[in-house]
């Protein structure tokens, strides 16, 4: 499905909405409905049980979100958690200049596609990519242009060069998408943190800051949970909460936004051994995703060549948005350099003793981070199809159906008695619901014609409809239907849970 539509039926059906859509909305901030809070909470379940259950010396915690301001100042937020922002004079529209200088070399690249496309229906089977790629004249400069751009790009934004940035702007001559305009002003550094003021203290020393990430509120408790847990390294800390970050350019609905909410995970181990624990996470990462029946060329990782300044490798899990591929998760080794930090600002220890070693030392983290409504998107954007399906007289008609894992759908079973007008019949089914939404999320629905009630509980995932009909009030038997292969079979009332049961688990997926 593509994204528009996507996006429409995330509305439609009270998945997500535009925050305080009433004033015309609040851009890139999303409010979640009744599914899909459901979807999210199971999203957030599947991670912490994987993360915290699974895994014996890993635990949990849930920091605030206000943090002494100091922690930004250790953190370097403060300093340097900027994107460049540029301005065209002319549109008022504002855009990151990194983001325009990319966009310049994608479009050098769509060119090379292109030239591929068409040369592979020239050679057709005979048709070798790789070797065309490294023997044509054209496409050789291009890519070198290419390098070369990013290479530029690269080196400025490491130096915090804006003024270069502006050059580079200049040289490419990047016109504005809105107005076609070249009337750029000058690039400068904007910072991504949100502030506000505390309580009756005025000025700098009462300025604090909404969390960016929620990593910090977890170095700074590492020793208070090392301590009341009798944790031995290596062990983690996992969270899940809300971060903030004054994005410049916030597009593509609940891949960027202002306020989300991050799922992370930092794993404490001894110097030396990161690289260990870092290739052991990238792989259990992304063995994670897969649990889900991600197919294989949806998913990616992605090295980063330009390491952030606390970390001595990172890599992104990649998936296969509407848009692209695009980060979903990053897997980063951050050293030591958040504890040292606070210890150094902060004037308190954050060592372990390390009874194997005999010795104490500052821990080295490997972190795992990934954006819940990120994760949110991957799933919709794999789960949502429309195919053709034959309908009640075995014609040929479509249907919208999410595909969901059936542990992370949120409704798990809706029950129909066939007619709404058969007291009989919406007494057996009123009893059946009764009984199980005590078990899991159900639904009951009377209303219009079964096949309009099926079509409701495809377009959001729910994986078992049971029908009430007439048979049942004989023996006990009613018509079980799977979304996914529409197969409908009779099972005894006494069975529906112990078969649902089965299959919505998430036991399934760990
Ligand atoms: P990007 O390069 O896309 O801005 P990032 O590298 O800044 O992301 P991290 O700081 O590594 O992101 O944050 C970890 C995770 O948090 C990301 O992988 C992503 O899933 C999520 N995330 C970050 N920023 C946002 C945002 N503005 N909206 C939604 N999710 C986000």
């Amino acid at each position: 499905m593509d994204f528009k539509n996507l996006v429409a039926h995330c509305k439609e059906y009270g998945f997500i909405f535009q925050s305080s859509e009433i004033y015309d909305g609040l851009s890139a901030v999303y409010d979640y409905g009744p599914y899909g809070v459901e979807l999210k909470n199971n999203i957030k379940s599947y991670w912490w049980k994987s993360m915290v259950q699974m895994h014996e010396n890993i635990v949990g915690i849930d920091a605030a979100i206000f943090m002494h301001p100091k922690t930004w100042k250790a953190s370097g937020h403060v300093d340097a958690f900027n994107d460049p922002l540029v301005d065209n004079k002319d549109s008022k529209k504002r855009y990151r200049a990194d983001q325009l200088i990319e966009g310049y070399a994608e479009k050098i690249e769509l060119k090379i596609r292109k030239d591929v496309e068409k040369a592979a229906e020239r050679y057709g089977d005979a048709f070798d990519e790789a070797q065309f790629r490294a023997t044509n004249a054209r496409i050789i400069e291009r890519q070198n242009q290419i390098d070369a751009i990013l290479a530029r790009l690269g080196a400025a934004m490491k130096a915090g060069d804006m003024d270069d940035l502006k050059a580079q702007i200049e040289t490419y001559e990047i016109a504005c998408p809105e107005s076609g305009s070249k009337n750029w002003t000058e690039v400068r550094q904007f910072n991504l943190m949100f502030n506000t003021q505390l309580g009756n203290i005025a000025g700098e020393e009462g300025k604090l800051y909404l969390r960016p990430e929620t990593a910090q509120g977890i170095f700074v408790n590492f020793l208070n949970v090392q301590k009341s847990t009798r944790q031995k390294i290596p062990f983690g800390i996992a969270q899940i909460g809300k971060a903030f970050r004054n994005e410049i350019v916030a597009r593509q609905f609940i891949f960027r936004m202002r306020e989300f909410e991050q799922m992370e995970m930092q794993f404490f181990v001894r110097p030396g051994t990161e690289m260990e624990w870092y290739n052991y996470w990238k792989d259990a990462r992304l063995k994670w995703h897969k649990a889900l029946g991600t197919v294989d060329n949806k998913l990616r990782y992605h090295d980063h060549d330009n390491l952030a300044h606390y970390a001595n490798a990172a890599v992104d899990i990649e998936f296969d948005f509407p848009f692209g591929f695009r980060e979903l998760e990053g897997i980063h080794s951050r050293t030591d350099y958040d504890l040292t930090q606070h210890q150094a600002l902060s004037g308190k220890k954050l060592q372990y003793f390390d009874p194997e070693q005999n010795e104490n030392y500052v821990p080295y983290v490997v972190e795992t981070s990934i954006g819940c409504d990120r994760m949110f998107l991957a799933v919709l954007s794999n789960a949502l199809v429309e195919e053709a399906v034959p309908d009640a007289e075995g014609q040929e008609s479509t249907r919208v159906v999410m595909k969901l894992p059936p542990a992370l759908a949120p409704v798990k079973v809706a029950v129909l008695p066939l007619l709404k007008n058969k007291e009989a019949l919406t007494q057996a089914a009123e009893k059946i619901y009764n009984d199980l939404k005590r078990h899991f999320n159900c639904q009951y629905d009377e209303k219009d014609a079964i096949g309009r009630r099926y079509r409701r509980q495809d377009a959001i995932g729910t994986p078992y409809c049971v029908t009430v009909d007439f048979d049942t009030l004989e023996d006990n038997t009613v018509t079980i239907r799977d979304r996914d292969t529409l197969e409908q079979k009779r099972i005894k009332i006494d069975d529906i849970r112990s078969f649902v049961q089965d299959k919505v688990s998430i036991e399934n997926l760990l």
